[in-house]
């Protein structure tokens, strides 16, 4: 029996892959999450903006990079799903400049800029996303911040149309970007200074191993669950309100860096969300403090079967 499929439909001149009711869990660190409504993996930025153009304007879409900052929740998503990390692998130097697909794996471009003797990316090489989610994110690690190298941005509307903007259109601040349209990342330019190709590699390596020593990397996790307060860290407050290795089902606060929830198999999106919860409130009962969350939450509640 053929299925039949109520999202999107394939259009003629389209290069890419459409799939239906594609599993979430596939697509995020956490290796959790529902199905996708509809799943689209652009063949190149020119087929993306046929994409668009083909559902406009009455689609909602999803932008996806690697899934390393969400939580789906076990409902799904009830609208396109853009599978950006499909996208590209560009990245091309213009003198001290980077530029660089949305798509593009972030530790791509640190080792591609340590390879060019070019500073200021190395932090990029701990992030597990792609450009365009360090943008939307302003991702950073170890004093450096994605926005502070941004030179120029590309970006795509709701209707397909691209346009290029300089830095100072965005609004940066911690983990926070303020953009003035409603529109997602296509491309990126970085400003960076001139090194050497050992320097780059040593701090890249340097970094690594920092990260290594405090965070569980062997584990599924989505990296820092909620912002540092002002003048504060959240796993500090976290370890001292008790909280290292609570456990909600399958999801754990980790008991090596109390900021990360790790996955130790089976956990649901509702598990990370109950225990989410739970942090917050004890934190704030016994410290003061309203944690803010870093991880993005997205997605339908799972409706009750039987
Ligand atoms: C082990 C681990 C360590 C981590 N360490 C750090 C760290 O040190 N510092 C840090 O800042 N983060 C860290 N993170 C979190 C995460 O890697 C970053 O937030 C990363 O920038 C997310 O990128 P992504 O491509 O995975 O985005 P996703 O998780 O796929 O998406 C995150 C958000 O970005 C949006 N988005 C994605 N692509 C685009 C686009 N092209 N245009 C517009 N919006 C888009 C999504 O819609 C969503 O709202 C860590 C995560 C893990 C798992």
């Amino acid at each position: 029996l053929l299925k039949m499929v109520s999202g999107p439909a394939i259009s003629d001149g389209l290069r890419g892959q459409l799939k239906h009711d594609e599993p979430m869990s596939r697509h995020t660190a956490w290796g959790i999450g529902g199905l996708a409504k509809a799943f689209y993996a652009p063949a190149d930025l020119d087929d993306l903006v046929v994409f668009i153009r083909s559902q406009a304007p009455a689609a909602a879409f999803f932008w996806l990079g690697l899934g390393s900052n969400i939580l789906v929740r076990d409902g799904g998503l009830n609208c396109t799903v853009i599978h950006t990390a499909a996208t590209t692998d560009d990245i091309e130097r213009n003198g001290d400049v980077v530029r660089v697909g949305a798509g593009v794996a972030c530790p791509k471009v640190a080792r591609y800029c340590a390879r060019q003797g070019l500073i200021g990316l190395e932090f990029f090489a701990g992030i597990p996303g792609t450009v365009g989610g360090a943008l939307a994110m302003n991702a950073g690690a170890f004093g450096g911040e994605t926005w502070a190298l941004v030179k120029r941005v590309s970006c795509v509307d709701g209707t397909g149309q691209v346009r290029t903007r300089d830095r100072d259109e965005f609004d940066a601040g911690y983990r926070t970007l303020r953009q003035p349209a409603e529109e997602w990342f296509v491309e990126a330019e970085f400003q960076l200074k001139r090194g050497s190709s050992d320097e780059g590699s040593a701090k890249v390596k340097g970094l690594l191993a920092r990260r290594a020593s405090t965070q569980p990397t062997g584990q599924r996790s989505c990296g820092s669950v909620f912002r540092n307060p002002p003048g504060d860290f959240a796993a500090r407050l976290i370890e001292s309100s008790g909280l290292k290795g609570v456990r909600i089902g399958g999801a754990e606060v980790s008991t090596k860096h109390a900021n990360f929830i790790v996955n130790t198999g089976g956990a649901t999106a509702t598990d990370v969300e109950i225990l989410i919860e739970e942090i917050q409130a004890k934190v704030l009962a016994l410290t003061g403090v309203k944690l803010m969350r870093e991880v993005v939450i997205v997605g339908e509640v799972a409706k009750e079967v039987g």
